[in-house]
């Protein structure tokens, strides 16, 4: 899942100050799993903008929406009945859903309410760690399952750098090892072969380096 995490209310709020009509999307996937921008969220987003625009004797009207998704147009065209109300959209949805919301309503100012970190998975409750970067090559039927682009602190698709100690990484002793955990994985599946194996230098085109990426199924295409 995508996980993102709620902007300060001090930035919200200077981000809303011309503002008096605001509508506020929030988004039932990711950020409602990891607890940032779901209906719930939405609700105590928006209680605490009244509050303090009350408090400052500032008027606003906000109104909350969830929506599916904000990152699928049919979702995004629920809003279109209405949206000509607001000034602006807030939306705390992932970094994506926001610009598609953006996208679909050209004449709209659309605000992020959060900052959109990772992808990755909950570990606990209240606890999410990052696990890919979408590098568009996954190579991790040779490293035991364990991502060393998004694990690794360097990134190194060859390591581990030398500098790990006690299986703790150099740049953050609070943080394992990849490497360590991709050695003892794959020792553990006795496939330490694929150790031995070096990791070509990788071809970031498939990731960042080439621009935005698409993705199209033409057997998928109306
Ligand atoms: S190798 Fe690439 S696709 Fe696979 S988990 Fe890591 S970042 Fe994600
Ligand atoms: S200590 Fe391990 S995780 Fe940290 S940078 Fe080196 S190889 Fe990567």
């Amino acid at each position: 899942m995508i996980v993102a995490n709620r902007k300060t209310l001090e930035e919200i709020l200077n981000m809303l100050k011309p503002y008096k009509k605001v509508l506020l999307l929030g988004c039932n996937e990711c950020v409602t799993v990891c607890a940032t921008g779901g209906e719930r969220e939405v609700g105590v987003l928006a209680s605490e903008i009244r509050l303090s625009r009350s408090k400052d004797a500032q008027e606003i009207e906000i109104r909350e929406q969830t929506l599916e998704r904000q990152c699928d147009h049919e979702y995004i065209d629920q809003i279109r009945p209405f949206v000509g109300e607001y000034e602006v959209i807030l939306s705390v949805a992932c970094g994506a859903g926001i610009q598609y919301v953006a996208e679909k309503y050209r004449n709209k100012v659309v605000l992020p309410g959060v900052n959109t970190t990772f992808l990755g998975v909950t570990l606990e409750q209240g606890v999410w760690s990052e696990r890919c970067q979408g590098c568009g090559e996954c190579v991790l039927h040779l490293t035991g399952g364990i991502c060393p682009i998004a694990r690794c602190a360097k990134s190194l698709l060859n390591g581990p750098c030398g500098g790990s100690s006690n299986g703790k990484c150099e740049v953050d002793k609070d943080l394992e090892c990849a490497w360590q955990l991709i050695i003892d994985r794959l020792k553990e599946l006795d496939q330490m072969d694929k150790y031995e194996e070096i990791i070509p230098i990788k071809d970031w085109r498939t990731s960042r380096d080439g621009g935005p990426r698409k993705r199209v199924r033409e057997d998928l295409k109306l």
